[in-house]
């Protein structure tokens, strides 16, 4: 029972149409479902399961994660992209059947000193110019041979990530170039990986894709156009709609304020709906004023600043806004990438922080 009306709406048949659309615009290759941070905020059985008969795998971030993936009923190719921080975590991969990252030399020395009984898949990560995981272009065919004498290794994925897929940036051209090489002159490994969300749309960083080629996609699955470089948002259905009801209404007049700090203040007689949504549910207390929202099917603005539980909106001029009545935070009708610019982040920071007392319902 929830006795407040906040909520996240899910759509599974949203997270599926999105998972066909990133498929047709996959010329070739596999897709890796991305459900780390609980499926980006959507729940991870949710989104896994959604996922399930649309990708040739998923991932997740760490250990804790990829157990919640397979408790969720999934036993399909699973990677998890930090790897492993212990030698135990080895055995659980085995009886799991998941496929660590191997991104620096203590997991390596895991891997070559563990005792298991089924040899696993594992990730190679190679830096190209993002610097923060992955083994360097010197070090990588040193790093393919151990792996490759290794009783518990299966076989290799190659994999790079990108630091400015979701831009234009001169990086973009120099990570694709330097992954193509390595990816030409290495030996050791049966696949490969470079793409996330915002790579396979972006002209610098894109292939033609073939079976062994590997796409790691998010944010896209969620209905989301990670990237600037194109405009596919329209072809997309977000998964999430945010949602959360006027608790009060208050008539301002010309020059009263509203909220802490009186942050907003009524240059005009006004209207101010107070809404149950706040910060501790992961409404970002960045926002400014204006920031978007919806009410009776309108666009209305932010007003005053986003207190824990609460925020403002200015809802002057609409027609009959009653306690009660839904506003959508964020969803199909207002972008989620237009509240993180208001408030200074992503919409990646946005899905995933929204917080566990928000009910997660699907629709
Ligand atoms: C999270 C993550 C992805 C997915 O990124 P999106 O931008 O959401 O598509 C891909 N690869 C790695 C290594 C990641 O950590």
């Amino acid at each position: 029972m929830h006795y407040r009306q906040t909520r996240a709406e899910i759509s599974s048949s949203a997270i599926q149409h999105n998972a066909k659309w990133v498929r047709r615009k996959m010329t070739g290759g596999r897709l890796l479902g991305v459900v780390k941070a609980d499926g980006y905020g959507h729940g991870v059985a949710p989104a896994a399961q959604a996922l399930e008969p649309l990708v040739d795998g998923m991932a997740a971030g760490f250990m804790e994660e990829a157990l919640a993936v397979r408790e969720s009923g999934y036993s399909g190719p699973l990677v998890i992209l930090e790897g492993c921080f212990s030698s135990a975590e080895l055995t659980l991969c085995c009886e799991h059947q998941l496929s660590p990252v191997v991104h620096c030399e203590q997991q390596l020395q895991y891997i070559e000193q563990a005792h298991l009984n089924v040899p696993l898949w594992v990730w190679l990560k190679v830096d190209t110019g993002m610097h923060r995981l992955g083994w360097s272009h010197e070090q990588a065919q040193q790093a393919l041979n151990r792996l490759q004498s290794s009783k518990n290794v299966a076989g290799v994925t190659l994999m790079s990530h990108l630091a400015n897929a979701d831009a234009q940036h001169r990086l973009n051209a120099d990570q694709k170039q330097l992954f193509c090489q390595l990816s030409d002159t290495l030996n050791g490994y049966q696949a490969r990986s470079f793409h996330n969300s915002a790579g396979l749309l972006n002209p610098d960083t894109q292939w033609p894709l073939n079976d062994n080629d590997w796409v790691r996609s998010g944010l896209l699955l969620y209905g989301i156009n990670p990237s600037t470089v194109t405009e596919v948002q329209s072809q997309l259905q977000p998964a999430m709609r945010l949602v959360a009801p006027v608790i009060a209404l208050h008539q301002l007049e010309k020059g009263e304020s509203v909220g802490y700090g009186s942050g907003w203040s009524a240059d005009k007689p006004s209207v101010v709906a107070t809404v149950a949504m706040g910060y501790a549910d992961g409404y970002p207390r960045q926002a400014i004023n204006g920031t978007p929202a919806m009410v009776r099917g309108q666009q209305v603005g932010l007003a005053g600043r986003v207190s824990m539980d609460m925020l403002t909106i200015d809802v002057t001029g609409i027609d009959n806004v009653q306690i009660g009545d839904d506003v959508e935070l964020w969803g199909p009708n207002i972008d989620v990438r237009q509240v993180a610019a208001c408030a200074d982040t992503i919409s990646w920071h946005l899905l995933t922080g929204v917080s566990g007392r928000v009910p997660r319902v699907s629709v």
